[in-house]
């Protein structure tokens, strides 16, 4: 059994009924292959691999607070720091029913990877509780937030670990870390990034994953002698990451034809564009599904009750929602409507074997690590802007962020090459995030 089968086998034996961290581990152990296999009596040797898949630390506590009516609720909170050879730990808090440990420890494990990937200075980590900020008052949430970082506090520091959003976590609920971070140590630091421009915040940081997701996809056609001026565009999601696809999209001459909800998916062929980006986010601040209430609105588009749009024909495809909401009956939908280009904005959107069934149709799949590395690298931007006590202007943070996303997409591409990877932007992506990590904890002894 070679070296790479061993550890996937033990994280496995290890961390029983935790699928996305099994998933998330085995897609890399996988892509490793030229660079471990190699060289596998030295990092045997170094238990280089035992040491990338066991978190330096994981943190569980309990979240009390007190809802609207005077009950007293109760939640988990997680944060998981996986690594910080690079630099602090940095990853984002994700407040959703589904979280549990074996979301944590993946969304973790991928962000060493997305970190190293960006070139900056930060390590891999992710926190987060199974709350649901949904159908919840302000209050209810400010109260969440404040319980949660009464524990949290302990464990963070600008030089030690970063957080910032993600799902469920906007700028609302980032003030209200913040202002709880504040009291408790009695200090104004740039411990949270994601953060309202009026208190260190970063231009665009609320967009930044959509707009890098959409660079890298620029990056990616370019690369294969496409365009994407007026190409139509499906994908998922109205959060964050979505409405700064559309977005960016719009800007450079394509359009998104289609966004999806728990409620289920709208088609519009004229585009997600303008105003109607504007409703949505009007909709979204409300907190109510956004499909039925977009289609009564505007009649050219069509609303998919409980579907997701992957069966749409379209020249692109942009998860842009949650993990897994690509298996196999939607990839063969893709692939039969003609898919060529699938860039993953949200963190591991697509099954093992879906990704495979791609890679055997000619599919280039730009990995979430790569391509939603934006929003991280704007957080990086925001440490620094904080770290000089200045502001970064939008030009600056446009530059900066354009600048890593092709980067990014140039140093997956010189990995296929040098490991002769062909087109797998997947493997690229591993490979060329796990070198410098792996380099940083070799060159500072066992630790
Ligand atoms: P938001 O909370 O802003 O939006 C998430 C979107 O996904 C919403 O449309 C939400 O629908 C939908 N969604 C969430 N969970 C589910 C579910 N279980 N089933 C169906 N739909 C679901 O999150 P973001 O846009 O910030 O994040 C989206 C993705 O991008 C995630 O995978 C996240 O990890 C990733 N990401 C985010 C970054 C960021 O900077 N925000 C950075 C890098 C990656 P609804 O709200 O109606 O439930």
């Amino acid at each position: 059994m070679s070296y790479r089968e061993e550890v996937l086998n033990r994280v496995i034996t290890e961390n029983p009924r935790q699928p996305e961290f099994h998933q998330a581990v085995r897609e890399v152990m996988e892509s490793l292959g030229p660079v471990i296999d190699a060289n596998e009596a030295f990092y045997r040797r170094e238990a280089i691999l035992e040491r990338l898949t066991t978190p330096d630390r994981q943190i569980q506590f309990r979240v009390t607070w007190v809802d609207d009516q005077g009950n007293v609720r109760v939640n988990n909170g997680y944060r998981i720091q996986f690594n910080n050879a690079i630099g602090p730990y940095k990853g984002g808090i994700r407040l959703h029913p589904t979280v549990n440990r074996s979301v944590m420890r993946f969304l973790a494990f991928e962000q060493i990877f997305k970190n190293s990937l960006t070139g900056l200075p930060i390590g891999g980590a992710k926190g987060g509780s199974d709350f649901d900020p949904k159908g919840k008052s302000d209050r209810e949430v400010m109260l969440f937030c404040q319980s949660f970082m009464s524990e949290l506090y302990r464990h963070i520091g600008p030089n030690l670990d970063v957080p910032a959003g993600d799902i469920g976590v906007g700028g609302r609920e980032i003030g209200y870390l913040f202002g709880q971070y504040k009291r408790l140590k009695n200090e104004f630091s740039g411990v949270l990034t994601g953060k309202g421009i009026q208190y260190g915040g970063s231009l665009i940081r609320p967009e930044a994953t959509g707009y890098g997701a959409t660079y890298y996809t620029v990056e990616m056609l370019k690369h294969f002698g496409d365009d994407i001026k007026g190409k139509t565009v499906a994908i998922s999601g109205f959060g964050n990451v979505a409405w700064g696809t559309a977005k960016k999209l719009e800007q450079l001459g394509a359009k998104a034809i289609t966004i999806s909800g728990p409620d289920g998916y709208i088609l519009d062929e004229d585009g997600v564009t303008g105003e109607k980006i504007d409703y949505l986010l009007e909709l979204r601040s409300s907190g109510k599904n956004i499909c039925a209430p977009y289609a009564d609105k505007f009649p050219g588009a069509k609303f998919f009750p409980g579907e997701k749009p992957w069966g749409v024909k379209a020249d692109l495809y942009i998860p842009c929602a949650t993990q897994n909401e690509i298996g196999m009956e939607e990839a063969q939908k893709m692939v039969a409507n003609g898919c060529k280009f699938l860039c993953e904005a949200a963190n591991m959107p697509t099954r093992n074997e879906a990704i495979d069934y791609f890679k055997e149709n000619g599919v280039i799949v730009g990995p979430s690590k790569a391509a939603n590395a934006g929003g991280v690298a704007c957080s990086c931007i925001e440490m620094s802007q904080n770290a000089e006590h200045t502001i970064f202007t939008e030009d600056d943070v446009f530059e900066k962020l354009e600048a890593i996303m092709v980067n990014i997409f140039k140093q997956s591409v010189a990995a296929c090459e040098k490991y002769n990877l062909g087109d797998d932007l997947i493997a690229g992506a591993n490979i060329a995030g796990f070198e410098r990590v792996a380099n940083a904890m070799l060159m500072q002894g066992i630790v």
